[in-house]
């Protein structure tokens, strides 16, 4: 069996966005909520996902502030991950476990 492997990361929109003062921009700016996730996927239907991290990112030159994890989950609720990235790995641990229940089964005892 050949796995393909990939890896990304991505950052999504958590929610609205709120005027802070960007000190790399010196204006006001509307800071976005992120979460920023790395994953890695087999054969584009398994995954799982990595170094999760909230931030506060200025639109027009990126700085930012990483945001407390537990109060991020509060205040903009549980993040949207694709679910083959959230639960793959569970998945994939059960194919495997199935897939070894049916080998051993067609073993001669
Ligand atoms: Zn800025």
């Amino acid at each position: 069996m050949m796995f393909m492997i990939g890896q990304g990361e991505r950052t999504v929109s958590v929610g609205e966005p709120e005027p802070q003062h960007c000190p790399h921009c010196d204006e006001m700016r509307d800071f976005e909520p992120q979460l920023a996730y790395k994953y890695g996927q087999f054969d584009l239907l398994f995954g799982f996902v990595y170094g999760r991290r909230y931030q506060l990112a200025c639109p027009a030159c990126n700085h930012g502030w990483r945001l407390d994890r537990r109060q991020a989950e509060q205040r903009y609720g549980k993040p949207s991950i694709p679910f083959r990235l959230r639960f793959g790995f569970i998945i994939l641990l059960g194919l495997c476990a199935a897939l070894g229940a049916a080998y051993l089964s067609t073993m001669p005892v």
